[in-house]
C-alpha cells in the first residue's frame, strides 16, 4: 500500500481570477478535477489575492473575474455539491499561514523557482518585482496544506510549486516533531502545458493567446485559422511534420476518435492533407466541445445570486477547514497562545 492510499484523499487546486478560464486550464486541470471530484474531497480555490501579485493596480477587475471564473467552473460541470468552491481573499487562515511559511523559505530559494523566474521575464519585472510576486509559492504552499490536500491536479508549470510546498511542510514537520502538515502530490495530465495560439509554450490568460470557454464559434475559428502548422509544410503534396506542430498537439488533447487522427496525421506526415482541412477539423472539434459550455455558462449569468450562494457556502466550508490547520501548526510550532493554560493563573 503506497503511502497516499493510507491518507484521506483531499484534492485542492485552484486558478487566479485573472481573466476568463480557457482550454489549457481544461487540459491541465479542470479534466482531472471533473473526474476526481466523484472520488474526493475536493476543493478549488478561487485565488484572488495571487491574482493581485502581479494585478495591484485592478483589484476591481480581480473582484470581478472571481464571479466569472466561478461561472466558467459551474458550466464546465465543477459540481458544488461534490466540489467545494471558495475564495481566497475570504479565508484569513491562509493569509496567516503564509507569513508563517515565510519564515521558512529563504528568498535565494523563492529567486530559484523556475516558473517565477519564467514568469518574472514575461511580465517584465525583471527590474521591479512585487514582493507578493516573489513570495506567491509560500502562499501556494499555504493554500495546499491548509486544505490538508494529497492531490493537486495542475498543469505542467506548477510542478515546482508543489516541490516548494512539500520543503516547507517537511521543515515545519521537523520542528514540531511531528506531522502536524501532510505532503502533496502533482497530478499533471499527459498534456501537462498547452500551448498557446500562437506557438508559444503555454496558453496563458496574460499572454493574450487563449481560447475561453466563452469564446464564440468565430472566435474560435479565427484562432485556429491563425495557429502556426509545420512551417516547411507550404503546399498540401509537401510531407508534414505533427510533432511541434501546435494544430496537432490541440487535436491531441480534444480529437476523441484516435483511429481518425492516427490516419490524418500519417497522411499529413506523406504529404497530400493541407493545413487548412486538419484546422477545419480541429476548429469543429473545439466548437462541438465549447458550445454547450458556452450556451451553460449563459445561461447561469442569469442567475449571479446563485453563484454568490455557491462561493457564500464554500468559502464558510473553507473557513473551518483552513482555520483548524492554522490552529494545528501554531500549536506545534509551539506559538504563543492566550487559552489559559491549566493549573495557572494570572493575577
Ligand atoms: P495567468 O496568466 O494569470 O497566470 P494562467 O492562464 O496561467 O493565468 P492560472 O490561473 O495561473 O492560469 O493557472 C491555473 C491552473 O491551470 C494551474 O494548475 C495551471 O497549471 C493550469 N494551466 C493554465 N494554463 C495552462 C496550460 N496552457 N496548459 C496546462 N495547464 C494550464
Ligand atoms: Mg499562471
Amino acid at each position: 500500500m503506497s503511502a497516499l492510499s493510507k491518507t484521506p484523499k483531499i484534492v485542492l487546486t485552484g486558478d487566479r481570477p485573472t481573466g476568463p478560464l480557457h482550454l489549457g486550464h481544461y487540459v491541465g486541470s479542470l479534466k482531472n478535477r471533473l473526474r476526481l471530484q466523484d472520488t474526493h474531497r475536493q476543493y478549488v480555490l478561487v485565488a484572488d489575492v495571487q491574482a493581485l501579485t502581479d494585478n495591484a493596480d485592478a483589484p476591481n477587475r480581480i473582484a470581478r473575474n472571481v464571479v466569472e471564473v466561478a461561472l466558467d467552473y459551474l458550466a464546465v460541470g465543477i459540481d458544488p455539491a461534490k466540489t467545494t468552491i471558495c475564495v481566497q481573499s475570504c479565508l484569513p487562515a491562509l493569509a496567516e499561514l503564509t507569513m508563517l511559511y515565510l519564515n521558512y523559505v529563504s528568498v535565494a530559494r523563492l529567486e530559484r523557482n523556475p516558473t517565477v523566474k519564467e514568469e518574472i521575464r514575461q511580465r517584465g519585472f525583471e527590474r521591479d518585482v512585487p514582493a507578493g510576486f516573489a513570495c506567491y509559492p509560500a502562499a501556494q504552499a499555504a493554500d495546499i496544506t491548509a486544505f490538508r490536500a494529497t492531490l493537486v491536479p495542475v498543469g505542467e508549470d506548477q510542478l515546482p510549486m508543489i516541490e516548494q510546498t512539500n520543503e516547507i511542510v517537511r521543515r515545519i514537520n521537523r520542528l514540531a516533531a511531528t506531522d502536524v502538515l501532510v505532503e502533496a502530490m502533482a497530478l499533471v495530465p499527459p498534456i501537462g502545458r498547452l500551448p498557446g495560439t500562437d506557438g508559444r509554450a503555454k496558453m496563458s490568460k496574460s499572454l493574450g493567446n487563449a481560447i475561453s470557454f466563452s469564446a464564440t464559434a468565430d472566435e474560435i475559428r479565427a484562432a485556429v485559422r491563425r495557429m502556426y502548422t509545420d512551417p516547411n509544410h507550404l503546399r498540401a503534396c509537401d510531407p508534414g511534420m505533427v510533432e511541434g506542430n501546435v494544430v496537432f498537439t490541440y487535436l491531441d488533447a480534444f480529437d476523441d476518435d484516435s483511429d481518425g487522427l492516427a490516419e490524418l496525421k500519417a497522411a499529413y506526415c506523406r504529404g497530400g492533407v493541407g493545413d487548412a482541412a486538419v484546422k477545419r477539423r480541429l476548429a469543429d472539434i473545439l466548437e462541438a466541445f465549447i458550445a454547450p459550455i458556452r450556451a451553460r455558462r449563459r445561461h447561469l449569468a442569469n442567475d449571479r445570486s446563485y453563484v454568490y450562494e455557491v462561493l457564500r457556502a464554500g468559502t464558510e466550508a473553507a473557513d473551518m477547514v483552513t482555520a483548524a490547520t492554522l490552529g494545528t501548526v501554531k500549536a506545534g510550532l509551539g506559538l504563543f497562545s492566550l487559552q489559559p493554560i491549566a493549573g495557572c493563573r494570572v493575577a
